[in-house]
């Protein structure tokens, strides 16, 4: 029968990382299944209906990307993709496909845990909190939609057009890194040259203004490379995690 936890399907083909995710996910109130192939997954898509998918992408039925661009198609569920794969080619490809998040194998427990907050925060936002308040608050500033005004602690942030409309998207977006190309689309249009260094540039001045210095992560995180995703409360306390002895 229906409960009020959150179901988490994990797409693994590693048991030992099944057990160890079906693990901390239970002990932590989330109802976990766990299948190991792409097959499987998409199964249990239609007669589960889980709130947030964990995806691998070494798979041994068909590549994990595949699975994305299938579901995508129809679905919205968050994906967070679990894996070994640490190049930024990847990670870029992944959440360009539609996937929320990227964690890196191995992973600490603390950092998969803010992960699967962040990705369900996101659904929640999109569906709820959004619709009935014209605001967006993440610690000391609040995102005034309607007036398209940023305040920090009371205090206006004074933004360019460009910067606010690139603040307003990331927010839009709790929980989901946004790559380079999805938010120079969304500001600049598919044809502009150059928007990397500009988006850069935008963003730098955004950090300064917010106060952030190099490497705070309070309200902007920079996933170096691949692009940038709005924080979450309490998120500075969970370090990332690039570890290199994985398995896939
Ligand atoms: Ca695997």
């Amino acid at each position: 029968m229906s409960n009020n936890k959150y179901k988490v399907l994990v797409i693994e083909d590693e048991a030992n990382i099944c057990n160890l995710l079906d693990t901390i996910l239970s002990a932590n109130g989330y109802q976990a299944v766990t299948v190991g192939t792409c097959k499987e997954g998409i199964m249990m898509m239609l007669s589960n209906v889980p709130d947030l998918v964990i995806l691998d992408l070494g798979l041994p039925d068909r590549d994990g990307l595949e699975f994305i661009r299938e579901l995508r198609k129809s679905d919205i569920t968050p994906i967070l993709v679990l894996s070994a794969r640490t190049s930024e080619a990847d990670k870029v490809m992944a959440l360009d496909l539609g996937a929320n998040d990227y964690i890196t194998k191995p992973f600490g427990n603390a950092e998969l845990l803010a992960r699967v907050r962040a990705a369900l925060r996101n659904r929640r936002t999109s569906e709820v909190e959004m619709a009935h308040d014209g605001t967006f608050t993440l610690h000391d500033m609040v995102i005034d939609y309607a007036r398209r005004m940023v305040t920090i602690a009371g205090e206006e942030v004074k933004l360019t057009r460009t910067e606010y409309n690139i603040l307003e998207i990331l927010s839009h977006n709790p929980g989901k890194v946004l790559t380079y190309a999805t938010i120079i689309r969304k500001i600049w249009g598919p044809t502009d040259d150059g928007g990397v260094k500009k988006l850069q540039v935008n963003m730098a001045n955004i950090r300064k203004k917010l106060g952030s210095k190099p490497g705070d992560n309070k309200y902007i995180i920079n996933e170096l490379g691949v692009g940038y995703r709005i924080s979450e409360e309490n998120e500075h306390r969970y370090a990332r995690n690039n570890g290199n002895e994985a398995i896939d």
